[in-house]
């Protein structure tokens, strides 16, 4: 499994991976997203632009927790 270079995006709980970038607009949908329709797009400053909707699972704080770990290792 290599994610390297694979942005993504804590919120809530929740994971979601990076789909597009659109007209500065970066579109992302949930990490489980075979399963669950839950999308959120954020602007360029990062602020959200569409808030997500209902996931059809629970949210994981660990993994948002692991996530977070590795972002600020890169610094
Ligand atoms: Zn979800």
């Amino acid at each position: 499994m290599n994610e390297k270079g694979k942005r993504k995006l804590a919120l809530n709980g929740f994971m979601y991976v990076r789909d597009k970038t659109k007209n500065g607009v970066t579109y992302w949908r949930c990490e489980d997203y075979l399963k669950c329709k839950s999308r959120v797009s954020t602007a360029e400053d990062d602020s959200l632009m569409r808030a997500p909707c209902e996931h059809s699972h629970p949210p994981n704080p660990a993994r948002v927790i692991v996530a977070r770990a590795k972002a600020s290792m890169r610094d």
